[in-house]
């Protein structure tokens, strides 16, 4: 009976495989089909050269292995001929991540993957495109490989369409400015190794914020918090609009670092360091759902008091702040009112590191679902804000928008010197 069933399920995986290799093959030829007139100049323009049309090139894979791809050693869209080591199988349109560079072996971080053969697309390069911080690679390769067919198809379009928006703009810079505020262009796991980090003067909270296309927005027309998020100690580029506007900058951006991505990791990250929270904002009752919700999920989590965000009196939320001994302030208050409560109290505040977080506690309290993660990994995220408070987030999104993206093209002119 057992055996039944192994036999059964091997059989019906080899059919799957059978069926992907058909697949993969009809679309293999019918690019090739396509790509034909480019690929017959690439042949005449070689012979003329006297070199031979096609040449091999050695890539690593995320395992370390070594992939060998033909090139065109002449024309246009050389590396087009990769689609004939795919009708050889040689490699899989969906597959093990390659690492398209200069690498060796010895500098290769080396990750089992699940898939069978390297692939031209991958989960990881998706989620690179947008920066999303979703999983681990592991994770993020064992989905990827036990995806059906038409998940593999959606993964491809949503990758080509994050290339044609998000594709990297330049070098990689540490610190760098977009509209005149400074912001840390950084992984997730720096960002909150720095949140959980022993901040060495004592009696000084640490603040950061999360720069995104709102704050960019509110900080055009309040002077007061443009200078408010120029002088914190660091920013984090938080969005697709930050994306975005880098891309146009010239800047290639690391993680995508939103609190709401953050703050699974920052447990995780707190309960190794022996880091405590307190959790400030929200309407009454939101920041304690929010810290049972994660004292359920991490367990051992130590949150040391919670406040709603609809508070008259500073000095009394501040001496409570302080009492509970907190070394991480999470201050949920909506933006500006949240990073100007900050900047105005970081001197009273025995924390050490205090984070605005925008609408944070909603997600984690359940009050607010989160977007899909097929939304997440095209930056669309804001869409689905929208759709669960239309008539808050009316002038913040569709008006915001819109606006943000003129800001970005003024920005690009002027890096140009129009
Ligand atoms: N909020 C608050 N006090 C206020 C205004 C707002 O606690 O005076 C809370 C509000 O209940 C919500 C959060 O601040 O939980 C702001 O959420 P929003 O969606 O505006 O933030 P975002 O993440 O979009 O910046």
């Amino acid at each position: 009976m057992l055996d039944d069933k192994i036999t059964h399920h091997a059989g019906k995986t080899t059919e799957q495989s059978f069926a992907r290799r058909i697949v993969r093959i009809v679309c293999a030829v019918t690019l090739i089909g396509i790509l034909l007139p480019f690929f017959a100049l690439n042949t005449v323009l070689s012979i003329v050269l006297f070199r031979s049309p096609l040449k091999k090139q050695k890539w690593l894979d995320i395992g370390g292995g070594v992939v060998e791809l033909y090139v065109w050693q002449a024309g246009v869209f050389k590396s087009s001929a990769i689609i004939i080591n795919i009708v050889r199988d040689d490699i899989h349109f969906v597959g093990t991540p390659i690492i398209w560079g200069q690498t060796s072996v010895p500098n290769v971080r080396r990750f089992k993957s699940p898939c069978a053969k390297a692939g031209v697309f991958d989960s990881l390069q998706l989620h690179r495109l947008t920066g999303l911080v979703a999983g681990d690679i592991p994770s993020l390769l064992a989905a990827q490989n036990a995806q059906g067919m038409a998940k593999d198809f959606a993964m491809v379009l949503k990758i080509l369409v994050c290339r044609c928006i998000y594709l990297d703009g330049g070098a990689k810079q540490a610190n760098t400015s977009v509209f005149g505020i400074p912001f840390d262009n950084t992984k997730m796991d720096d960002a909150v190794n720095w949140v959980c980090a022993p901040h060495t003067k004592e009696h000084y909270c640490q603040i950061g914020y999360f720069l995104n296309a709102n704050s960019i927005n509110l900080a055009a027309s309040n002077s007061e918090l443009q200078k408010t998020l120029s002088q914190s100690n660091k920013n984090f580029a938080d969005g697709s609009g930050m994306r975005l506007a880098a891309r146009h900058a010239g800047i290639d951006l690391a993680d995508n670092i939103n609190g709401t991505d953050m703050l699974p990791v920052l447990c995780n990250k707190a309960l190794e360091t022996g880091s405590s929270f307190f959790l400030l904002g929200a309407k009454e009752g939101g920041a304690e759902q929010a810290g049972k919700a994660l004292e359920a999920r991490f367990p051992g989590l130590n949150i040391r008091g919670t406040h709603h965000g609809y508070f008259k009196d500073d000095s009394e939320i501040i001496e409570k702040i302080n009492n509970s001994g907190a070394t991480i302030l999470l201050v949920a208050l909506g933006s500006p009112r949240q990073e100007m409560w900050l900047a105005k109290n970081k001197h009273r505040l025995d924390c050490r590191c205090a984070l605005a977080v925008g609408g944070l506690f909603d997600f984690f309290s359940g009050s607010i679902p989160r977007a899909p993660l097929w939304m997440r990994e095209l930056g669309l995220e804001w869409i689905w804000r929208l759709m669960q408070e239309p008539r808050a987030k009316f002038n913040r999104y569709i008006i915001g928008n819109p606006v943000f993206l003129f800001r970005v093209y003024v920005l690009k002119q002027s890096i140009r010197g129009l």
